[in-house]
Order: C-alpha cells, then structure tokens, then sequence
C-alpha cells in the first residue's frame, strides 16, 4: 500500500470518533434511530408525544435505549424554541447531538477543499472554482451542500432500483463490472487520476447512475481504492437489505477505517422498518439514512425523473398531487454533485460534468462538457490528458463571441449594470457599454476591446473585467448538450 498522508477530512472524521467514549457513541446511535423513526414513520410520529413515560416506552419498541423527552427540542413543534436553550446541562441529549452534526457538517465542508488539487494541477484547480461559483450563483441555497468531488465511477451499466425521484433518470441495469477480469485496468484508472491529482483524487466515490451493491465485487473495488487513494471512499446505496452480507461487509470497512459516513437511501416505511430490525443503532451510527419514502418529512430535487416537462414554478396539479401525498417538497437543486470526471467502467467511457440548474436542455442537473471513451488503462490516461487539454479552458478564447449565462437577467443601470436571478444579484457601478455589448452575444473579445479602443477607453481594464467575468462563472460555456444561445464560443 502506498504511503499516502491522511486527508483533512478524514483525519477530522476520525476526531470525532476518537474524541468521544464508547458510551457518548452508543447515546448518539440511539439518538439518531430515535430522530429516524420520527422523521420517517408516520404511524411511531403520531404516537410521539411529549409525555416522558409514553416516549421512552415508544422508544424502546424500536430498540431506542434512551430517554427520548430530552430530545424534544430536535423535533417537536411546540419545543422548537428551546433549541437556543440547549446547553450540556439543559437538554443535554439534544445538545450533544447538535454538537456532533456540526462536527459532520464541518467535515463535509473539509471536502469541498480536498477536492481542491491546487498546485498538482493549475489548470484543473481553476476550471473548478469557476464551475463552483456558477453553480453557487445558478443555485443560490440549494448549492449549500454540494461539495464537488472531482471523480466519480460508475461500476455497473444502469441500475436496478428504479426510483420513481431518481434525479439522474439512471437508465435499467444492463450488468456490472468484474473484478476478476477489470482489476489491472480499475488499479491503472485510479492510478492515473492520482498521479494527475494527488489528494483530491481520493474525494472520489463508486457510483452515479448506478448501486454500488449492484456489483458483487464491491468491496473488492473499495479494497483497491483504499490502496490507492489513501481512503474509502462515500458509498450511497438503496438496497442495503438485498444482500445483507454485502451491507455488512461494507459496514465493516467503515468500523476498521472510518474516513466517512455513508448513506443507505430508504425507499418505504417498510425499509425501514426492517433496517431498523436487521442492524443495530450501532451497526448504523456511521449510516445516514436519506429518507426518501411517503411520509417522511424529505425534499426531492426538481431534476431526472422528478422533473416533468416545463419550469417548477409550473409543476402541474399531477406532480404536486404526488409529491404532497408523498409529504415530499420539490425543490430548485440538483443531485449532481460531480466536478470533474464520471467514469463508466463497463462502457469505458469518460464525461466532463459539473453541476448545474436542472432545465428542459440539461433536466438532469449536471452539463456534459466533453465525451470520449477508452479502451485500457495506457489509453485511460491518453484520453483523459487530451480531455483536459481541449476542454479544462481558463481564458477566454479571443475569438469567441461572448455571453452571459441564459438564467441571468441583464440590466442597465446609468454607467453601470447588473445581473440577476432569483438567487443572486450582481451589481457593478462601470463597465455599462462593455456588459450591453456582452450582454448582446455579438462581439468577440477581439472585437470588444478594438471597440474599447474607438472609444478611448483602455482595452486592457475591459479584458480584466471579462477575464473576472468569466471566472466568476457569470459568461456562458460551450457544453456537450447545449449549444450557447447567440451563437456564443462558436
Ligand atoms: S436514485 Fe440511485 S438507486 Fe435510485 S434509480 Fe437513481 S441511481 Fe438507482
């Protein structure tokens, strides 16, 4: 195994484990499967109510060892102003417990720096911040938790769950990729993106449109990563109880290595019922499970499947119907979270993704900036350097006829101008002329500044405001599926 050093993620992850006794993390297991059965079962949340003996004998029929009326501030209406009450004394339950899920949010936000290769990798490290500040700017609070992991790998063809909400319109499960016949080439691929991006390459993960726990081998493949990455990576599965051994043998990785939590998708009351009798809080302390079923109190991402034809200002009275009686609220996002590279390891193929506001061109949430495929590991490497060469681009091309981004509102105003959306608001008091003739998508950068010079103004502050312009995230790019309107980059 390589020497690698411990990513600031992990190394914050682990602190929070080491930090605490066996019986702070037993209290927190218990906490959290009491939170689960509130938030995701209707029938246990009725029969939730504030008197202490009825709660903590609610609590243990789901095997909750804890005494649950000193959580109320976590979730019942009527106690929700205690929350700025709460100290290690006054709600001491509920304390600990918020304390702990600022601690993995903190990690989570570590995450969003890992994926940062800077020096290793100028070019790449720049073309990132640029798609972050779009994304920020094109999604307001639903970037909030998008953390921009530079690599995911698909280790199937499609997947097989199905979800009626998958926000990624994940196509049927056509097999997956062997370990036995795929190992040399899995090592080379995740080779090379190491050695092209050092750390950041370990904030990867093994799926997309996929399960991971469709493939067999899974943990074979995670085993491989951990070797050459440093870390396990995340694993997001939605059938944690398909194969029990599988889940557990991934439960086990997580016990031995802790670099993160992992996430089971619970798709019915049902589900999770079951999960709740066939693992232990404490089997599950290092699993958040994503509520996705009726009832439970979650949010679905107006992208993939959730997205009928039309603006999600005019979801018709259908969808709304279905998600209300689902007690699901629909919003703006996207569940893409990938900037950087989507590997498909069974069709060997390589896209250039990032984030992006879900729309009737991109409705699942993420631009596609180039495509190619390979055929072995050597050829991995070969397509992927040209990839960046012809597509992570930093500078404007002089050529190029400008543009801001569609979803932006363009606005004179005296001298200055301003953009805006629903989310953001950009407001320059200079450059009014420069940004009308941006704003047209007729000019060139060439042409621009020959105009700035017509005009007696200094060409080289225009090329300074398009060059921020444009690493703001504010100018239009050429994506694979969506021709820039204007003409714009042709
Ligand atoms: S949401 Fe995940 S598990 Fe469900 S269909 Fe999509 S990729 Fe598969």
């Amino acid at each position: 195994m390589l020497n690698l050093p411990v990513s600031q993620p992990t190394r914050m992850y682990r602190e929070i484990w080491r930090r605490r006794s066996p019986e702070q993390i037993r209290e927190l297991a218990h906490i959290k499967r009491f939170l689960e059965c509130v938030m995701g079962d209707t029938d246990f949340r009725s029969r939730a109510i504030p008197n202490r003996d009825a709660l903590i004998a609610l609590a243990q029929t789901r095997g909750c060892d804890i005494d649950p009326y000193d959580l109320l501030p976590l979730w019942h209406r009527d106690f929700i102003d205690e929350q700025a009450a709460m100290t290690s004394d006054r709600w001491g339950a509920s304390f600990r417990w918020r304390t702990y899920l600022g601690e993995i949010v903190a990690t989570r936000d570590a995450m969003l720096v890992a994926g940062d290769p800077g020096q290793k990798h100028r070019p790449f490290s720049d073309w990132r911040a640029r798609q972050i500040a779009r994304t920020r700017s094109e999604l307001g609070k639903n970037a909030v938790g998008i953390v921009h992991p530079i690599v995911a790998y698909e280790l199937s063809d499609g997947c097989s769950v199905g979800c009626w909400f998958c926000g990624i319109s994940a196509e049927k499960f056509r097999g997956h990729f062997s370990y036995d016949e795929g190992e040399a080439l899995w090592r080379g691929v995740l080779a090379a993106m190491q050695e092209r991006f050092g750390p950041a390459a370990g904030t990867g993960f093994c799926y997309w449109a996929t399960d991971p726990l469709d493939n067999p081998d899974y943990v074979r493949f995670l085993n491989a990563y951990r070797e050459i990455n440093g870390n396990y990576p995340q694993t997001t599965t939605a059938i944690p109880l398909r194969r029990p051994d599988l889940t557990r043998e991934v439960l086990a990785l997580w016990e031995s290595d802790r670099c993160v939590t992992n996430r089971f998708s619970v798709l019915s009351v049902n589900i999770l019922r079951r999960l709740h009798q066939t693992f232990t809080a404490e089997e599950l302390i290092g699993v958040e499970l994503v509520l996705q079923q009726s009832g439970a109190l979650s949010t679905k991402a107006f992208a993939g499947r959730v997205r009928p034809e039309g603006t999600i200002e005019d979801l018709n009275d259908q969808m709304m119907k279905k998600a209300r009686s689902r007690s699901t609220v629909i919003t703006e996002g996207t569940i893409a979270c990938v900037t950087g590279f989507l590997v498909n390891m069974v069709k060997r193929t390589i896209r250039l993704v990032s984030p992006c506001r879900p729309t009737e061109a991109v409705p699942d949430g993420y631009h596609v900036f180039a495509e190619a495929s390979f055929t072995d590991a050597h050829d991995y490497a070969a397509v992927l350097d040209r990839m960046i060469a012809e597509h992570i681009v930093n500078t404007v091309p002089a050529d190029a006829r400008l543009a801001f981004r569609d979803d932006l509102a363009f606005e004179r105003l005296g001298r200055g101008f301003q953009l805006r959306n629903k989310h953001v608001r950009v407001k320059i008091s200079r450059f009014g002329d420069l940004a009308e003739m941006i704003a047209s998508g007729d000019h060139t950068v060439d042409q621009l500044a020959a105009r700035c010079r017509e005009a007696n103004a200094e060409p080289l502050e225009a090329l300074l405001f398009i060059d921020q312009s444009y690493r703001a995230g504010l100018l239009a790019e050429r994506t694979r599926r969506l021709p820039i309107a204007a003409g714009a980059w042709s």
